[in-house]
C-alpha cells in the first residue's frame, strides 16, 4: 500500500476526511472523531498533514478514490459518506 492519494482523488477535498466516523486515535484526537467533524490533521487547504508519517491511522491508509463514493464534487461525496455512515 503507498501513501500518496488514490488517482482519482480530488487533491483538496477532504471529505472522506470530515463527513465519516474514525474509531482509531488520530494525533490531536485520541478518541478518534466523530461522524461529520474536520480532522484536526486536515490543513486549509484539505490535505493531510500527516501524509507519510507512521501515526496516520490505518483505516484512513485503506480509503481509496472511490467513484461511486467520491461522486464528482465535494459535496457529492460528502453527501454520499454521510448517508453511508447513516446505514452503518
Ligand atoms: S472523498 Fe474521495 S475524492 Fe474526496 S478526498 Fe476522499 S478519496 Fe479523495
Ligand atoms: S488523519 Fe489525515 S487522512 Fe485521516 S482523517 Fe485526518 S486528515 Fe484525513
Amino acid at each position: 500500500m503507498t501513501d500518496t492519494p488514490h488517482s482519482g482523488c480530488r487533491a483538496g477535498c477532504g471529505a472522506c476526511c470530515i463527513a465519516p466516523s474514525i474509531s482509531s486515535p488520530i494525533p490531536g484526537m485520541p478518541q478518534g472523531k466523530p461522524a461529520g467533524t474536520r480532522c484536526v490533521q486536515l490543513d486549509d487547504n484539505n490535505l493531510c498533514r500527516l501524509f507519510g508519517d507512521p501515526r496516520r491511522p490505518r483505516v484512513c491508509l485503506a480509503f481509496n478514490f472511490d467513484a461511486d463514493l467520491c461522486g464528482s464534487s465535494r459535496s457529492e461525496a460528502l453527501q454520499r459518506i454521510e448517508e453511508l455512515e447513516q446505514l452503518t
